[in-house]
């Protein structure tokens, strides 16, 4: 049987620009063939098994060829998969989307188009400009910048193409994309690029007149490297050289700046400011109004990109909060939590006669039951409910760390009977052992005798493997209480991914780290062994997931309260200081 391609847009960057239909798309893909404009938070949804083909990435200097390309399509689909060919932007637009289908077509492959939200729309969109605006402008034009490439071009950055440019005046024709570490034309591949045929003297093709004349909004696409040929043209053509022009660089991203100038100061603006690829000119009187239209930047978390690493499963709730309030959120699990199966210690605390079907337990009574983690609670629960009734459970008290492990409790139809006034290990052992003690105080004061054999409280604490000292030395200090700590799931680190988070992080492109808990700083310092650090702030939960952060060589900053909202609370700080400074 044979299968089926999917050309899918995958946005410009925002994750909140990828379409529905192509997320249920990509949900069930088998094989994904992508680019490398495509947004990292978009990257994390490729469902784990899928083969993940990396046709943007240059090994040397050579990406995969479009024949390639379009024949690894074909390739998977005959072999029956359901192939996502995942492309930056929309995929027909400067994306050879068309191409790709030939060779399907010709060999009775379905497919079908999934349309994508389109950077010369959005990223303006995401800087305040409308590229219509019935005041300025009524027609609005989409540009290729890039040079046809020939068969010697090599990888220069801007400045380098700019200086060349100049220096051969503007029948620069040798000057090619400028595609190495700023990747002006990534999302398309070398040969993938649809460029003109026409010849003319600057290289590109452009016929100015045409477009000066439509008095138009012009948007030009892999524009940056030959930018200088391009204003040249333009202002040859006759275009005022006051007409407002900007350069939008790397939009809907946490890396989203732009420049505001003029057709003829354009050049030396963007110089100034460094601008990379990828980004968009346009150029055109709609660009005055990003002065006053411009919204993205204000933003709380605005050209914040921040890293999530929470256990696979509980990932989501928190990056959907920091995308709200715009940030770039990059989602890295990087601990996966595995149950011991099977846990005899755990078995033995639960064992019963064999003619009961609920307790009193032969292992002994159990006062107690605490939890460390809304994991905790769901690990132990699953395992308990498969061969034992909820209310097998009844006589025991809970205590919880804190709010996480109380809803989660709550879902299993248990309220929880003790919960710390700090959210940490060491301040629930404490209080947890001053209750105990009171508690058993009482009942000794009642019986009056003395004296008095030490009561003896059971406490069950089911939780990962690495769990902290702290809590257990704490109940220890009461004295007569008997601690059965039992490990109930492992951690284990997660190292697969397609995404170089270690490469942004020491690029200073990630700027926070969020952090919920020791082990998870653990697993996230095991899988960036050996990289550095230093450059990205830790904002965690509480005071052991901050020492576990010290530890890795990461500044820190710590919620006021180990809950969610007071995390984001520090996060939104964090970047209100960053601002200031
Ligand atoms: N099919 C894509 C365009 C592919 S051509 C789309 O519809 O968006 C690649 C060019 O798109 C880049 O050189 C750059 O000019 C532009 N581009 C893509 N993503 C961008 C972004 N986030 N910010 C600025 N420009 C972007």
């Amino acid at each position: 049987m044979t299968g089926k391609v999917w050309l899918v847009g995958a946005g410009p960057g925002d994750l909140g620009l990828f379409t529905i239909k192509g997320l249920e798309v990509l949900q069930n893909a088998e094989v994904v063939v992508y680019d490398a404009l495509i947004g990292d938070a978009v990257l994390t949804l490729i469902p784990d098994q899928a083969e993940k083909i990396n046709v943007g990435k240059r090994s040397g200097s050579h990406r995969m060829v479009q024949e390639q390309i379009n024949s690894t399509l074909l390739e998977k689909a005959l072999e029956g998969k359901r192939v996502v060919r995942l492309k930056g932007g929309d995929p027909f637009l400067f994306g050879r989307g068309g191409e790709e289908l030939e060779l399907l077509v010709e060999n009775n492959i379905p497919f079908e188009i999934v349309p994508g939200v389109t950077s010369a729309f959005a990223v303006p969109a995401y800087n305040g400009i409308p590229v219509t605006h019935r005041d300025y402008t009524s027609s609005v034009h989409i540009i290729t910048g890039h040079r046809r490439s020939s068969g010697n071009t090599h990888s220069i950055g801007r400045a380098e193409a700019s200086r060349n440019e100049k220096a051969a005046g503007s029948a620069a024709a040798s000057v090619c994309e400028n595609a190495d570490a700023s990747n002006e034309i990534s999302g398309v591949t070398d040969s993938s690029v649809e460029t003109d045929t026409s010849g003319r003297s600057d290289g590109l093709g452009i016929d100015y007149e045409a477009l000066v004349r439509t008095k138009g909004t012009l948007i030009f696409l892999m524009g940056l490297s030959t930018l200088p040929v391009i204003m040249q043209g333009l202002l040859r053509a006759g275009i005022s050289p006051d007409t407002p022009a900007a350069v939008l660089e790397r939009g809907t991203t946490a890396g989203q700046r732009r420049v505001l100038a003029t057709v003829s100061t354009l050049e030396e603006e963007t110089d100034r400011a460094r601008i990379e690829a990828p980004a968009i000119i346009v150029v055109g009187e709609v660009c005055r109004l990003a002065e006053s239209f411009a919204w993205a930047e204000k933003l709380p978390l605005a050209g914040k990109k921040i890293l999530l690493t929470r256990p696979k499963e509980l990932i989501s709730g928190m990056a959907a909060r920091l995308r709200k309030m715009g940030a770039e959120v990059l989602e890295m699990p990087a601990i996966e939590t595995v149950p011991i199966q099977p846990n005899p210690l755990l078995e033995n605390c639960f064992k019963t006669d064999p003619d009961r079907s609920s307790g009193p337990w032969t292992g002994g009574r159990i006062d107690w039951m605490v939890f460390t983690s809304p994991t905790g609670v769901r690990i132990f629960m699953d395992w308990f409910l498969t061969d034992h009734d909820i209310r097998a459970l009844a006589g025991i008290r809970f205590a919880v760390i804190g709010e996480g492990s109380a809803k989660k409790l709550r879902q299993y139809g248990i309220r929880h009977d003790f919960m710390p006034s700090v959210y940490d290990g060491e301040t629930l052992g404490r209080e947890l052992a001053q209750k105990i003690r009171q508690e058993t105080r009482r009942e000794t004061d009642l019986t009056g005798d003395s004296p008095i054999p030490e009561p003896h409280v059971r406490v069950l604490i089911p939780r990962a493997a690495i769990g902290s000292r702290e809590l257990i030395e704490e109940l220890e200090k009461a004295g007569s209480i008997e601690l059965l700590d039992i490990p109930t799931y492992t951690t284990e680190y997660v190292t697969r991914g397609i995404i170089d988070a270690r490469g942004q992080i020491e690029k200073g492109e990630i700027h926070y780290a969020v952090f919920t808990s020791a082990s998870t700083v653990r697993g996230f310092g095991e899988v960036m062994k050996g990289a550095d650090l230093s450059r990205i702030k830790a904002v965690c939960i509480g005071r052991q997931t901050r020492a576990a952060a010290q530890a890795q060589g990461m500044e820190t900053r710590m919620a006021q309260k180990a809950t969610l909202d007071a995390l984001l609370d520090a996060v939104v700080q964090c970047a209100a200081e960053d601002r200031k400074s």
